[in-house]
């Protein structure tokens, strides 16, 4: 009959109440055959729990051994006291200890675990100090174990609030939320057309990943949709800075980094104007070509200087390294109605506006090599009467990744999918 109680809720008021609490086995402390601590995890949160053998709470001797043996990373149901400790509880996160009074294993792990939470969640400077680390394959081979770190704990729980701010603006601005299909008959950009086939390996790119994104009707000009973006975004980031604070805090302490620094109102760049910064920066990028990862960081440092952003918009790409449907601009055709949207200098989106004349995006496809047989529908679409319209797509693990400067996505994705990883 009686309810769970969560660990983070254990505060000084409940001092003297009985509570049931289910948690995993953090780590045990022995001090003698009569005492010890038991720590207890429940996400985020610890609490200490004392195990001394007494009569009156009928805790015996074989009690305390029987905690003492239990598993690291068990899950166990501990019935106890609220108690106030006389000194710091050091390891734990809650102010209150519980005086135990007794403790039912309800799932035992292995005695021996292939990753511990705490070697996964070392810091690069504890490890340089000769703690023991994990490195990057073994928390992936064991990510059931590595999810379980604070780090990792906070990056979930910060894609999540950027799911919420993303629903959350663009529902009351209207929009409603679909989902299309993934699989096409036909190919229509290249050889990553369905699932990405990323034949690199880099920091960014994953074969599975989360998108977003947007269409809409535009009515003048294709700076309706960069101007959504430009509200959308920082609506998501202080969303994530009003709800995310402990989390952000505690991915700072593994992997430190800097808040991120956006404007209100968000800056918008043309690709001229990047390319001309870049060449002012003795970087040459080709001004009717795409930006690669290092030219894109490379402006990123710029840009950051003289507006004081790590977040920007850069339009009117070259049409050349534009989707065959990307719209061109209506005053020189080698330049597209277009943008990329950067976080700390690595792109998150890329949107644009898409050709709603069907003998252009016919002609276009063509150019481009595609077999307009195998988009006829999509061509089709378009005769059917079609507005002016473009959109944006987003990748949820690099917003997530930039966001908090990490340094590889496959830290933000839940289970990696990558040219050499398929499990777990
Ligand atoms: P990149 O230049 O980094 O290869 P892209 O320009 O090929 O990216 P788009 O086709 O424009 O990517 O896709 C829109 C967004 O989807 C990107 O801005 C990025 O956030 C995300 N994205 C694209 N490819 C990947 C990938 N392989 N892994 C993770 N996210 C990706
Ligand atoms: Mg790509
Ligand atoms: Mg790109
Ligand atoms: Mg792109």
């Amino acid at each position: 009959g009686k309810e769970w109680t969560d660990v983070r809720e254990l505060v000084e008021a409940m001092a003297g109440t009985e509570v049931l609490i289910r948690g995993r086995v953090h780590t045990y402390r022995h001090v003698s055959s009569k005492k010890g601590f038991l720590i207890v995890r429940q996400k985020g949160s610890k609490v200490q729990c004392v195990v001394t053998e007494s009569k009156e709470n009928h805790v015996s001797v074989n009690m305390v051994k029987f905690v003492r043996q239990l598993n690291r990373e068990s899950f166990v149901d501990v019935i106890g006291y609220v108690v106030l400790p006389k000194d710091h509880v050091t390891g734990a996160t809650q102010q209150v200890e519980i005086q135990v009074r007794k403790v039912y294993c309800v799932n035992s792990a292995l005695q021996m675990l292939p990753l511990y939470v705490e070697d996964a969640a070392r810091s690069e400077a504890d490890i340089q100090a000769g703690k023991p680390g994990a490195n990057q394959d073994t928390r992936l081979n064991f990510r059931v174990i590595d999810l379980r770190t604070p780090t990792n704990q906070g990056i979930f729980s910060i894609q999540s609030w950027i799911q919420i701010g993303w629903r959350e603006c663009l529902l009351r601005k209207g929009f409603i939320e679909i989902h299309s299909p993934k699989l096409l008959a036909g190919s229509s950009e290249g050889g990553s057309a369905v699932f990405r086939a990323e034949d690199s390996f880099t920091h960014r790119h994953l074969c599975e990943f989360i998108g977003l994104d947007v269409e809409m009707a535009i009515h003048k000009h294709y700076s309706e949709i960069m101007d959504l973006v430009g509200e959308l975004f920082p609506f998501i980031f202080n969303k994530i800075n009003e709800n995310c604070q402990k989390e952000l805090e505690a991915i700072r302490k593994q992997y430190p980094f800097q808040p991120l620094k956006f404007l209100p109102k968000t800056l918008k760049l043309t690709f001229a104007e990047g390319i001309q910064m870049l060449k002012e920066a003795g970087v040459q990028a080709d001004p009717l070509g795409d930006l690669n990862t290092e030219t894109e960081r490379k402006l990123g440092e710029p840009v950051r200087e003289k507006y004081d952003t790590e977040f920007y918009i850069l339009h009117r790409y070259p049409s050349a390294v534009r989707p065959f449907y990307t719209m061109p601009c209506a005053d020189d055709p080698n330049y597209s109605n277009s943008f990329d949207v950067f976080i700390r200098g690595e792109e998150i989106i890329s949107g644009a506006q898409r050709v709603h004349d069907p003998e252009l995006l016919t002609e276009q496809a063509k150019r481009f090599g595609i077999d307009v047989e195998t988009i006829k529908t999509y061509i089709d679409s378009f005769r059917y009467g079609a507005p002016p319209h473009g959109g944006f797509g987003v990748g949820l693990e690099r917003v997530v990744m930039l966001f908090c400067g990490l340094n590889n996505i496959r830290k933000t994705s839940l289970f990696t999918r990558d040219p050499l990883r398929l499990a777990p």
